[in-house]
């Protein structure tokens, strides 16, 4: 609104008619020409004056709140030179629909963005990759370059709107005769017509069109992940700016590796008897492969890590850990000679009989226990 008569007295578009006059009268102390004869002051007082005038009465106050300055007939300024006065469109705008823009719709609109998955493996998404992606979109109309018209002819001014893209016609109000206005029916609001639809998109500007496109992924990418390529998208309406394109990766599981966050996570069986005895195992890494040392007496459930031979790290320079989960494995069917000889082993350490031992986590339940019954003490 050129004048918001509101915001000049500082109070809330539902404000009751007390709280107007409070505002009212304590600006008028601060402004009146008796405490402040300077001209910026007094203009300030003027404009607050006014717009007590206004609100203050219940008639020109409604008749303000529906877009129209009872201040000004005639779109007259009251503030002198400088200050737009409401004028026609103004009340237009008030009572149908706002502050839209006047004038014929543009042909010319950009494109939508559009999202393409891929799926890359995990080596892929550890190190990077460039993949060429099939992508289906709509690109510039080759034939018309956008226009919609056939070769040879333009788009040309709707006769019906004469290039406005509304038609416009008198209604009565209580405010006398306003003018509606409706989107042209002939040109739907675009202003042109045309004539001779270009054949290959149907006067679009725009077709559908496969193309291929190499997509740079970086190393260390996330599952899911989107990258953005700015200006891949849909072309739009009248071959106008095109959309982005996101491309969303996914990795595909992997045979033996399990990520979690930038570590790599996997599992090996071990017979009892290496894991007792230990060795040096060959595993095959995503870096080639790898010595991993199990150290005589490992135990199910450790773990060997293998430093910086996991993901690279996406923001920063560094890689995380690939983790080596050791399970342990007991033969479930024993030939008689291995049973004797298991039972030789047994005797020599004196495990033929073995009373109750507790594995840790009891021992730690234990031991919380009695330290918990101590401490109450
Ligand atoms: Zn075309
Ligand atoms: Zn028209």
């Amino acid at each position: 609104m050129a004048n918001d008569y509101y915001a000049t007295l500082g109070v809330a578009r539902d404000a009751n008619a007390d709280e107007i006059k409070r505002s009212y009268r304590r600006l008028a102390r601060e402004l009146h020409p008796d405490v402040n004869p300077d001209p910026v002051t007094q203009e300030r007082f003027k404009e607050v004056t006014a717009a007590y005038e206004v609100l203050s009465d219940p008639e020109k106050r409604q008749m303000y709140d529906l877009g129209a300055d009872p201040r000004s007939p005639g779109g007259g300024s009251p503030f002198g030179p400088g200050t737009a006065g409401f004028g026609f469109g103004d009340i237009m705008d008030a009572f149908f629909g706002g502050q839209q823009a006047r004038g014929p719709k543009p042909r010319v609109r950009r494109g939508q963005d559009a999202l393409i998955k891929v799926t890359i493996d995990l080596p892929e998404a550890a190190f990077g990759v460039v993949k060429e992606i099939q992508v289906d979109t709509a690109l510039v109309c080759p034939t018309c370059t956008g226009t919609g018209a056939a070769t040879g002819h333009q788009p040309s001014e709707c006769s019906m709107c004469r290039g406005r893209g509304e038609i416009q016609s008198v209604q009565r109000s209580f405010l006398g005769q306003v003018m509606t206005s409706r989107p042209c029916p002939q040109c739907q609001g675009y202003g042109t017509v045309i004539t001779h639809p270009c054949p290959e998109c149907s006067a679009e500007g725009r077709v559908r069109t496969r193309r291929t496109l190499k997509v740079k992924i970086p190393a260390g990418i996330d599952d899911g992940t989107r990258i953005q390529l700015s200006g891949e998208g849909e072309v739009g309406p009248g071959g106008g700016p095109a959309g982005d394109l996101y491309v969303e990766v996914s990795t595909r599981p992997h045979a033996v590796f399990q990520r979690s966050g930038d570590d790599l996570h996997c599992s090996i069986a071990l017979p009892m008897t290496v894991a007792a005895l230990g060795t040096v195992l060959k595993l095959e890494t995503l870096d080639g492969t790898e010595d991993v040392e199990i150290r005589p007496g490992t135990q199910p459930g450790h773990v060997v890590t293998l430093k910086a031979r996991g993901v690279p790290h996406l923001r920063a320079s560094g890689r995380g850990d690939l983790l080596v989960h050791i399970d342990v494995q007991t033969p479930t069917r024993l030939d008689p000679r291995q049973e004797e000889l298991l039972r030789e082993f047994a005797s020599i350490r004196g495990e033929e009989t073995v009373s109750t031992t507790f594995t840790r986590p009891e021992k730690e339940g234990l031991f919380s226990r009695l330290k918990d019954a101590f401490s109450a003490k």
